[in-house]
């Protein structure tokens, strides 16, 4: 069957259009930064995948029944009962997103000295690793490196790192282990059920904690029915079971695969950890039966969750992303391969050339291509990832300059992509002419959200 989106739309939300000299003006008011724009001075918003998709009839209808009870209220039991069914895990806790989970068990289960070892550690999860004093190492395969190719598992972890950690003089201090599906750090790619099983066994053998950060765990379990023969015929939602069975928990941003705009879980097996985790999560996320979300939201992730595995929607999910990445590819501008589900990725280092890692190539096509269509994106580059020193320069350059085209789930349509490509298309056309861009003011840490640039003309 040709693309098709498996669902009608029945609530519309006007798109702002808007002038060059507006997007112009709009970006120089922002110090060149995407992140100080306002959501009405965009056209298609790319920026991310994270809480912005689209509520289904079905959940706008859960969520009137949202039993907003402080204690035991059934949209608690629903949420528990869909999420036990799928993870399999005894101790079930709403949180109201997925680094409040981080931070709930990391600061329960590690000490200050100890090493978090995952294929890639998210942003988020390094952060609350390291703030509890701990190192985070990330540990993905080789594969991974080459943005080029086509290996169907490039969010595997390195499991001769993974053994050689786990049985050499840093084994004492590896206090958990997590994996990453998809690899959101690593560009979307998947993790195989035989790494899961391997990197698993790994940890038991070693009695160290085997955790999922199961953000898009339907997204991964899909890309493992597509790309590893044996599951071909299998049902997403066994698959993604399956995942959650080998692991001793999981944590989870659910404003990805819950499809809904706030929440995030953390669900385990041992009930001490979980009475440990109990007590943090009391203090400061809400009492075990909310975690700081209200009964509807509850409501809706439970109906969000069950959604989100659906073949049609997960098959069109896929399509959209690879037909945007082939009108990409095909106006001349290479993307990370292969395409995965929630992203497609520009390869903005290759198309710009003439713009050094200090001039911060993937922030320069981010600007560009917010003033010739209105798109917003995000840079995960030199800017995000590097480094500088006192004066500026570059200690360390980001492995590559990519842009992250992130695609909010059932929120754009066919021809909303086709517009993307064909601006992504006009900018590579004149790549030459794409200015690079100084830091005129800078925040210490996280600079991306807020720093200040200027374009530096030659
Ligand atoms: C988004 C995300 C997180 C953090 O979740 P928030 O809900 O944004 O706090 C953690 N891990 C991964 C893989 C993510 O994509």
């Amino acid at each position: 069957m040709p693309l098709m989106e498996p669902y009608r739309i029945k609530v519309v939300e006007p798109i702002p259009v808007t002038t060059r000299a507006q997007r112009a003006q709009a970006l120089t008011r922002a110090g060149y930064n995407l992140f100080g724009l306002r959501a009405d001075e965009v056209t298609i918003d790319l920026l991310t995948d994270s809480g912005t998709g689209a509520l289904s009839a079905a959940q706008q209808a859960a969520a009137a029944t949202g039993d907003e009870s402080y204690a035991g209220a059934t949209s608690f039991h629903r949420f528990r009962e869909v999420v036990e069914d799928l993870t399999s895990y005894e101790h079930i806790y709403p949180v109201h997103q997925g680094r409040a989970a981080e931070r709930v068990l990391f600061s329960t289960l590690l000490k200050p000295g100890q090493i978090t070892l995952s294929n890639t550690h998210f942003d988020t999860t390094r952060a609350n690793s390291e703030l509890i004093g701990c190192e985070a190492r990330d540990l993905p395969c080789p594969e991974a490196a080459d943005l080029d190719s086509r290996e169907p598992f490039k969010g595997n972890i390195d499991l001769a790192a993974l053994e050689a950690t786990l049985t050499g003089p840093d084994a004492g201090r590896v206090g958990l282990v997590i994996m990453t599906i998809t690899n959101n750090g690593g560009g979307g790619q998947p993790v195989s059920m035989a790494n899961l099983e391997a990197a698993s066994r790994l940890c038991r053998q070693h009695g160290v904690p085997f955790f999922l950060d199961a953000g898009r765990f339907a997204e991964n379990a899909w890309l493992v029915t597509r790309r590893d023969p044996d599951y071909a015929d299998a049902d997403p939602r066994d698959v993604a079971r399956a995942a959650f069975r080998l692991a001793d928990g999981c944590l989870a941003s659910l404003k990805k695969d819950g499809i809904a705009n706030i929440g995030g879980l953390l669900a385990m097996r041992d009930g001490d950890l979980a009475r440990r985790c109990e007590v943090i999560l009391t203090a400061t996320e809400g009492f075990r039966t909310y975690g700081g979300l209200a009964g509807r939201d509850l409501a809706m992730l439970a109906q969000g969750l069950l959604e989100v595995t659906d073949p049609h929607y997960l098959r069109s999910r896929e399509a959209s992303a690879a037909h945007l990445a082939d009108l990409v590819n095909a106006a001349g501008v290479d993307t990370v391969q292969p395409p995965g589900l929630h992203a497609v990725y520009l390869n903005a280092g290759r198309l710009l050339p003439h713009i050094p890692p200090e001039r911060f190539p993937g922030h320069a096509l981010a600007c560009a291509l917010y003033l010739e269509g209105g798109i917003r994106t995000v840079e995960l580059g030199t800017l995000m990832l590097g480094k500088e020193g006192a004066q500026g320069e570059p200690v360390t350059a980001a492995p590559f300059e990519l842009v992250r085209l992130a695609l909010p789930r059932r929120v754009y349509t066919q021809s909303h992509l086709e517009y993307v490509a064909e601006v992504v298309g006009v900018v590579a056309k004149q790549a030459t002419l794409v200015p690079g861009y100084r830091i005129v003011e800078s925040p210490p840490i996280l600079r991306h959200f807020n720093a200040r640039l200027a374009p530096v003309t030659a």
